[in-house]
């Protein structure tokens, strides 16, 4: 039995991990987007982009685990096509790989300004992955000047670093409070109370009207009451969506993420879906929503 996993991060990783523990035999091939050896994610926000942990330490494997696991892992390439009729998988440098079983696990993008307001500019930041912490890393210097917009927990984590690190911080949340998604009202206050006491500028309520921008980069932010905030780089924090591409294109079923059930399998019975590109069946969720993402275990 041969498995390909397109996608190289924390869901990936578990289900070979787990692939491996349940056959000896099974044929297990990880096609990465990544160049690097998968990581994970959640340091990088955190001690990864405090200098508290390096790179080996951030990774969900060690080099060796893969060879002595019998897993290939192909690295910085693209899976372009799935061809369900012939179950195969195209990869952007031409190759062709066949699978039994074809498991997607291609996660979450972030959300984007709108290129309209300024969100292009080469100043404007994401945080998802390994270039994305290292850009900020190189910003986040003493008398620097940030704004984040989202006050979620990416944004407020590299609002904390940057605090830390001796940068003038503003965040801009459009809703009535910071982490209004993700936590109650006590913990958000928590939150913001120990921000302040750091010199973080917390602003609620604000919506964002454009980016301010001179001579190719951002200079700051102007919200809808007009007032500007300088800004010598930016960080949004607005959320993610799920990486539906390869599934949409190959037919499967898409609503906020690729449909699967109880069992991961999507709408085609040979095709599983896991992680943050999931969507996953639950009686009840936070939002109201029965469907939510799928558990990713955590190395
Ligand atoms: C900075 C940061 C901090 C976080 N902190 C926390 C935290 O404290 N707690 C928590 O619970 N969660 C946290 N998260 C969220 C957590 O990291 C994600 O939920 C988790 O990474 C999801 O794993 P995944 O494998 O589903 O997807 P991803 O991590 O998004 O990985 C998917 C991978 O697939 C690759 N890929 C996509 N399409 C293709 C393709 N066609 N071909 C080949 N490869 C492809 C992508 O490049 C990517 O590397 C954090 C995330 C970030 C970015």
């Amino acid at each position: 039995m041969k498995t390909v996993i397109i996608g190289g991060s924390h869901a990936a990783l578990s289900a070979a991990a787990e692939l491996r523990k349940l056959s000896a035999e099974a044929e297990i091939v990880i096609v990465s987007s990544d160049a690097e050896l998968p990581y994970q994610r959640p340091p990088l926000s955190k001690a990864y982009m405090s200098g508290k942990s390096s790179f080996e330490q951030i990774l969900l494997r060690p080099e060796d685990w893969y060879a002595a696991n019998r897993i290939t892992l192909i690295r910085g390439v693209f899976a372009d096509r799935i061809d369900r009729a012939h179950k195969t998988v195209h990869l952007a440098d031409g190759e062709a790989l066949s699978y039994d079983r074809l498991l997607i696990a291609a996660g979450a993008r972030p959300r984007r300004l709108p290129e309209e307001i300024g969100g292009h500019l080469p100043n404007v930041h994401v945080m998802r992955d390994l270039g994305d912490a290292h850009a900020l890393m190189e910003q986040m210097k003493d008398g620097a000047r940030l704004v984040v917009i989202g006050g979620g927990y990416i944004g407020l984590e590299a609002a904390s670093e940057a605090s830390k690190k001796g940068a003038t911080v503003t965040v801009i949340e459009a809703a009535d409070r910071i982490l209004k998604r993700v936590a109650c009202a006590e913990t958000a206050g928590d939150v913001r109370t120990l921000h302040q006491a750091h010199g973080v500028r917390i602003f609620e309520n604000a919506a964002l009207k454009q980016i301010v921008e001179d001579g190719g980069r951002a200079t700051g932010v102007e919200l809808s009451d007009g007032s500007v905030i300088a800004a010598d780089f930016i960080v949004t924090g607005i959320g993610v969506t799920p990486d539906v591409a390869l599934a949409d294109q190959a037919g499967l079923t898409i609503a906020n993420g690729v449909v699967v059930d109880r069992e991961l399998r999507s709408s085609d019975p040979e095709i599983f879906a896991i992680g943050d590109c999931a969507s996953f069946p639950m009686a009840t969720t936070i939002s109201g929503s029965n469907r939510c993402r799928t558990p990713t275990t955590w190395a």
